[in-house]
């Protein structure tokens, strides 16, 4: 699981470094799936999962999630679009996504960006052994409102392993002292999902795309974790990222 989430966190790293103004989100689903499989020799996890057919979800502005790569969406200064990625090594899946400004966006953006990222580090830094789901949920929550923005509750984190969605289901909301009880070796993935205006999603008609349902900004960060004997480690932990910082 650690190599896997190493070679993930590298596929960002590269990322990192596009400019993706001008770019169309196929481009960058081709580029993150030549990556994958010629220089990394790993395989694109979401590569015929539920059929779908690509190595990445990219979801701008008012996706919430599962947006499908397209030759004609074109990125352009002032979106924001995560790119949702999972790779398989040896038969073991990591996943991560990660919200992209590209060039120039408002500080409303920005901030909503911001404070997704802080809301899952706060979930990720309440993971621990006799911790509960609940105390992660809740810590996700409680920032997200904090910050006026509300949590999508369609869509969770989940267990991970040698299948991209394994028990249990993490949640981001919930009740301290509540859930299943955490304890060492586990590992699920911590992505929530925040809304500038109403939690309220809808799917569209190509069957993948999750919107907003008011068309308001959503954001989203992911990341796979383990539990340790003593807290968390973060498999999928990105060049410049530490546990403590956020
Ligand atoms: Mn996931």
């Amino acid at each position: 699981m650690a190599e896997s989430g190493k070679l993930l966190a590298d596929v960002f790293g590269y990322l990192d470094r596009l400019n993706l103004i001008g770019m169309s989100t196929m481009q960058v689903n081709d580029l993150v799936d030549g990556l994958i499989v010629n220089e990394l020799k790993s395989r694109p996890a979401s590569k015929g999962q539920y059929g779908y057919a690509y190595a990445l979800n990219a979801s701008r502005n008012h996706v919430v999630c599962h947006g499908v790569p397209s030759a004609a969406e074109i990125l352009q200064s002032g979106d924001i679009v995560n790119f949702d990625i999972t790779l398989e090594k040896n038969g073991y899946i990591a996943d991560s996504s990660k919200t992209y400004l590209v060039g120039e966006v408002s500080p409303l953006a920005q901030r909503l960006v911001d404070v997704t990222y802080e809301a899952m580090w706060k979930g990720i830094r309440a993971v621990r052994p006799g911790a509960t789901l609940g105390d992660v949920g809740h810590a996700i929550e409680r920032h997200a409102r904090r910050n006026g923005y509300s949590v999508v509750r369609e869509y969770c984190g989940h267990g991970i392993g040698r299948e991209m969605h394994e028990d249990p289901q993490v949640l981001h909301w919930g009740k301290p002292r509540t859930g299943l009880t955490l304890r060492e070796g586990m590992v699920f993935t911590i992505e929530p999902m925040l809304n500038q205006g109403r939690a309220a999603v809808a799917t569209e008609d190509d069957g993948w795309t999750v919107v907003t349902r008011d068309g308001k900004l959503s954001a989203q960060f992911e990341h796979t974790v383990a539990v340790t004997r003593n807290g968390v480690r973060v498999l999928t932990l990105r060049p410049g990222e530490t546990l403590n910082r956020h």
